[in-house]
């Protein structure tokens, strides 16, 4: 008789997105005459940029003839997306990254649930709390994260570290020395980052104990301050001890295109043996790599076309960052986040609990946001909201919370 994988009877409920959506289905077929504005869950709502959107047409044509069809891609992806991904997102940044350190992914989701395939069971893991959740539910999965605790929701083998008010939402060295830290700047979902020499202490501990830091840049492009890395490569000694998740879902609009990078530097070992190695066995074993279409409008995100073109699109879900700071900060909320990400992390009202207060917004101003709560327990008493809606939307949920107030 088979036997499942009991770990994934741990994990509690169903994933926080799949909640928000019964409840959001459910009201809208009590309510079907009011309308509803999603600043929920974080996926873009602007089209492709023009230079992505020729780069496609055009690498559609090529797989229409012989001589210019492209079957399986290569498994760390093509050499044109990696070298322009050296380039740009390293070189130009003075960081030591080579092309075939740079493995090619289908997204930033995967790539960050599955890299903890190469790593031991007994590693112990650190994660921020709030965080993304796909960092605790993949090691669940795994079995590396002991058992469960309902009334605290937490489990009892995670370091957890708090990001609160009085951290400015960014974690502080645990006390307890893990293997594994995730860090994940700018934030999802606070919307705050750490500066440069804050991140270059993470990394410093990081070679002090022996952990690796699997840090997740996907909103890297909603970066405005000078202060703030653009990449973990930044800091001295990164190369020894950080693996680096990109996507290209946030920057460019690829959440329903699909790619990402997760760079594994050859230099991080454990005794002889380099990650490298272990993730580019994983990825030519389980992978068989991001379609060639789609890896050349990743190679368009980097053109001068390109890149203007994408400034713009981020410039237009920052102005609905400010659009939802500013309101919510005049009607009176407690509100940060949203000058270096596309969140907005707001305290609940009246001592809410985060599902009150989305329960709240669905009834009064028909509103979806993201419950704190859903992120770990120190986003009680918090809530999401994004900036990915269109600005008209923006504009009149802010104003539908103004008046739900
Ligand atoms: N990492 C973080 C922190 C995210 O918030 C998200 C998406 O919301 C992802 C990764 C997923 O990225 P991708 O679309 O590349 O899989």
């Amino acid at each position: 008789m088979f036997k499942i994988n009991d770990n994934y009877l741990k994990l509690p409920g169903s994933y926080l997105f799949s909640n928000i959506a019964k409840k959001v289905s459910a009201y809208t077929a009590a309510n079907p005459d009011k309308p509803i504005i999603r600043l929920g869950i974080g996926d873009v709502t602007q089209p492709l940029a023009p230079a992505i959107i020729e780069s496609l047409h055009g690498a559609v044509d090529e797989m229409g003839k012989a001589e210019t069809f492209h079957g399986y891609a290569p498994d760390l992806g093509y050499e044109f997306l990696r070298s322009v991904m050296a380039e740009n997102d390293y070189a130009a940044r003075g960081c030591d990254i080579a092309a075939d350190e740079i493995f090619i992914s289908d997204g930033a989701k995967c790539d960050s649930g599955n890299i903890q395939e190469i790593f031991s069971q007994d590693n112990k893991i650190a994660v921020c709390d709030p965080v993304y959740p796909v960092y605790v539910d993949t090691n669940v999965m795994a079995g590396r994260t002991g058992t469960y605790n309902p009334s605290s929701d937490t489990w009892s083998d995670v370091i957890y570290m708090p990001c609160t008010k009085e951290t400015n939402f960014a974690p502080e060295l645990p006390k307890e020395t893990p293997d594994l830290i995730y860090l994940c700047f700018p934030n999802n979902p606070t919307g705050s980052t750490i500066t440069r020499d804050d991140l270059q202490t993470w990394v410093d501990y990081a070679n002090k104990v022996g952990a690796v830091i699997i840090y997740d840049a996907a909103y890297e492009a909603y970066i405005s301050e000078q202060d703030v890395p653009h990449t973990i490569y930044e800091c001295k000694g990164a190369r020894s001890c950080a693996i680096e998740l990109r996507s290209f879902s946030k920057n460019a609009g690829f959440t329903g295109v699909r790619l990402g990078a997760a760079v594994v530097p050859k230099d991080i070992k454990s005794r002889d043996t380099m990650l490298h190695s272990l993730w580019a066995r994983r990825h030519g074993t389980k992978y068989n790599g991001a379609p060639y279409i789609v890896q050349r409008a990743g190679e368009a995100v980097y053109s001068d076309a390109g890149q203007a073109q994408l400034k713009e699109q981020v410039a237009y879900y920052m102005k609905n960052a400010k659009t939802i700071y500013e309101g919510l900060k005049s009607a009176g909320y407690q509100v940060s986040g949203g000058v270096n990400a596309p969140y907005i992390w707001l305290e609940t009202p009246n001592h809410m609990t985060s599902w009150e207060f989305f329960d709240f917004l669905l009834e009064h101003a028909q509103v979806v946001g993201t419950p704190g709560s859903g992120f770990g327990p120190s986003g009680e008493g918090y809530f999401r909201l994004t900036a990915f809606g269109t600005y008209e939307n923006t504009l009149a949920a802010i104003e539908r919370i103004k008046n739900a107030s």
